[in-house]
């Protein structure tokens, strides 16, 4: 089990924790935030009041959120749209051609890339990949559309094994 490509670069229990200030102080100005079980439960057609608060939030700071997400169009445009967010669907996490497209397109540095997601083999190896910094947050529930289930169970036992390596560093 080579656990090297999953090591996020931090872990945090969850987006809703994070306060935008230690975003900024820690020199990052863009967020590239997964959507699925990250801001909501994949059935949640609405973002919750919380993450429209959260997003406000990140916002007020000046820092740029996006949603990037495997889902279809379906799924993440309407419900970014009523965040008033750019976002990216299909992304085909862990591939990194359509995100690299993105960047280059758009000239983001990817120093100033902060990568959130709850998916070790999807969100987090791709921000290693591409040389993004990271958060890996705990899933918000433990529903998951079927392409993602069956991920899940092998990834509790990388995370486990990356724990036990103290190789999981806690944001702060
Ligand atoms: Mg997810």
């Amino acid at each position: 089990m080579n656990i090297n490509k999953y090591v996020p670069t931090y872990y945090h229990t969850s987006i809703f924790e994070l306060n935008p200030n230690d975003v900024i102080n820690k020199g990052y100005k863009i967020v590239f935030s997964d959507l699925d079980n990250t801001l909501d439960c994949y059935i949640d057609k609405t973002p919750s009041k919380t993450v429209f608060d959260k997003v406000k939030a990140f916002k007020e700071v000046g820092i740029k959120f996006i949603i990037i997400s495997n889902n279809y169009k379906r799924r993440v445009k309407p419900y970014a749209d009523k965040l008033g967010l750019q976002c990216i669907w299909l992304l085909l996490k862990p591939l990194k051609f359509r995100l690299n497209h993105f960047i280059k397109k758009n000239n983001i540095n990817k120093k100033d890339v902060l990568m959130i997601g709850d998916q070790l083999f999807t969100d987090i190896a791709l921000a290693n990949k591409l040389g993004i910094d990271s958060i890996l947050v705990k899933p918000l529930t433990d529903k998951d559309q079927k392409f993602t289930s069956f991920r899940r169970k092998k990834e509790k036992l990388y995370f486990k094994k990356i724990k036990k390596e103290n190789k999981l560093k806690l944001w702060r």
